[in-house]
């Protein structure tokens, strides 16, 4: 059905639910890959599960049977395809000299039951080692948060490295061979990509960089990146995949045009094959220490003593600690004790730099998910419905929105509860998936740009002695020290600052609530000092390893 949003808001077709055919997806469901609408389905503790599979077996809407369902499920996996992805795209601007800088990018590599391009990335690493240079750490790039066909953070990867050309052509193939052998090509919306581009030139084609930005702020088809890579007036381009238009594509793009003007680092441990089925071990009270060590060399560790470095699903990896330098986050992964590894790395990341938000002028431009930065004025006081704080704005140009603060969304639903008609905020959040014309925010955070004054109805005070006169019924009063009356008179109206929410001040979620792409406020001063380059990145090496090392065993070498 074609629904005005879509002509528009320009949002693909292929974003429409798979069952319903009518409403907008918000993810896919993790036993059957088939995108789904909030009415298709069913959150079951961290899955998104389509009515239809639920039907068959009830039992799955009980979180520990589903979670014991697909850590089943990812034990069997042993259907990698044999086939290689095949060369769907060549574009040769150039004809390269000897020595080349190459940039790889992976996508869409993981499923439901398990994988994790991160992971992949970092074997890929541990290959390349001794046939290449890296010239830049592993680049862990988070792409559009709000996408429906992600599996888990929207992750692509990309390594850049210079090589011999012709030691490069020796290695091609198996690169590629390497990560079809891993990828989890069996599931239905699994669809990698590997995306190589090498010139003699280090630079990139611009078009990269746009792509990137488009990729992490928006939606993007297969078609538009390919259109935009075919204009690139330099270097050679190679596309890897199992279909034409394989989705990963546009991951494995974005991520080699990732600029990272914002960036911090986050050390990936992961968990020994053999462990991959059994709950992950890590000492909890380790992860407390740390954190209050590291302080805000590194954030979102733990939120009121829940520990949140280490994720819950099938995927390889043991735990994360993120932060704006690297030596603090080796240290940290030295101060804490857990089960086996398989090995570590260290991975620069655009995550904790809010780069996901676009700015927006009027609500109109925005479309399903998006996240936006918007200014609106509020036209009622909040409203609390189920659990949900909703304020009901209006921007500059007039149009009307609402924003939904969630419970998860904790201090900041509690602080948007306080807010009051009349306040002037800047809001972030994301476009809710729907066709419905009404706007609705999924409120990330806000910034308090005017704070109406408190309106205080008091006495007045005794024009005879300056005492505060007490009520004597309608519109009148008395004086209790002097006993003055007066009549016919209101009350006074006084204004008064109100405590909380506070003017120009931003209010955001918890760390247990952060998206990859939120903007820590542990960042905020490190945030200046890189985008102004006070602070230069540099690489120490070797940032993977498969036993733990002290930052100052590693060697500290200038980025190119
Ligand atoms: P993991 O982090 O564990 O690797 P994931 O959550 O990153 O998994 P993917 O398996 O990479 O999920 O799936 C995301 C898919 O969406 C990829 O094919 C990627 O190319 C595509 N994609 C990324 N950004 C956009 C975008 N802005 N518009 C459309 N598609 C996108």
């Amino acid at each position: 059905m074609e629904t005005d949003i879509f002509r528009q808001r320009k949002i693909p077709k292929d974003a429409l639910c798979e069952i319903c055919n009518r409403e907008l997806s918000s993810g896919y469901c993790e036993l059957c890959g088939r995108l789904v609408c909030n009415t298709c389905s069913k959150q079951v503790g961290y899955s998104l599960v389509c009515k239809e599979c639920l039907q068959r077996d009830p039992k799955l809407n009980a979180f520990e049977y589903l979670r014991e369902f697909i850590r089943r499920r990812s034990l069997r996996i042993r259907e990698f395809s044999h086939e290689h992805m095949k060369k769907i795209l060549e574009i040769k601007r150039e004809k390269p000299n000897e020595f080349i800088y190459v940039h790889l990018g992976i996508d869409d590599t993981d499923s439901p039951f398990g994988m994790c391009t991160t992971y992949l990335g970092a074997r890929l690493v541990e290959f390349l080692w001794n046939k290449v240079s890296f010239i830049d750490y592993p680049n862990l790039i988070r792409l559009n948060p709000n996408i429906p066909w992600k599996t888990r953070g929207n992750a692509a990867i990309a390594l850049r490295f210079s090589i011999s050309f012709s030691e490069f052509k020796n290695i091609k193939r198996s690169i590629v061979e390497f990560i079809s052998n891993s990828a989890h090509n069996f599931f239905r919306n699994t669809n990698p990509a590997v995306v190589l581009f090498y010139s003699s030139n280090k630079n990139l084609p611009d078009q990269f960089k746009s792509i990137y930005y488009k990729a992490v702020r928006d939606l993007f088809s297969v078609d538009s990146v390919l259109s935009q890579l075919r204009k690139i007036n330099f270097g050679i381009l190679e596309i890897y995949a199992y279909k034409e238009k394989s989705r990963g594509i546009i991951g494995a793009s974005a991520a080699i045009g990732a600029d990272l003007l914002d960036y911090t680092y986050e050390i990936l441990v992961y968990r020994l094959p053999k462990n991959l089925s059994s709950k992950r071990r890590v000492y909890s009270e380790d992860v407390l220490e740390m954190d209050r060590l590291l302080d805000f060399l590194s954030y979102d560790n733990v939120y009121k003593s829940r520990i949140l470095i280490t994720p819950h699903g099938p995927d390889p990896v043991l735990f994360g600690i993120r932060g704006d330098f690297p030596e603090p986050l080796l240290a940290g992964f030295n101060l804490i004790r857990h089960e086996s590894f398989d090995r570590w790395c260290l991975f620069k990341t655009n995550q904790g730099t809010n780069v996901h938000i676009l700015d927006i002028d009027h609500i109109r431009v925005a479309s399903p998910y998006l996240t936006v930065r918007i200014t609106g004025k509020l036209t009622l006081d909040p409203i609390k419905q189920d659990g949900k704080v909703i304020i009901y704005l209006k921007d500059r140009k007039g149009n009307q929105f609402r924003a939904v603060f969630f419970h998860p969304t904790g201090d900041l639903k509690m602080m948007a509860a306080k807010l009051r008609k009349g306040d002037l905020v800047s809001l972030v959040g994301s476009i809710a998936p729907t066709s419905e014309d009404n706007i609705t925010l999924n409120s990330e955070e806000f910034f308090t740009l005017s704070i109406m004054p408190e309106i205080v109805l008091g006495n007045p005070i005794c024009p005879s002695c300056g005492k505060k006169m007490k009520s004597k019924g309608k519109d009148a009063f008395f004086c209790p020290k002097c006993k003055f009356t007066i009549k016919n008179k209101r009350k006074l109206i006084t204004l008064k600052n109100r405590i909380f929410p506070k003017e120009n001040i931003r209010y955001t979620t918890p760390p247990s609530a952060h998206r990859h792409l939120t903007l820590p406020k542990e960042r905020i001063f490190f945030r200046l000092l890189k985008v102004s380059r006070v602070i230069k990145p540099y690489l120490l090496v070797p940032f993977w390893g498969k036993t733990k090392v002290h930052p100052l065993e590693l060697v500290r070498a200038p980025l190119l």
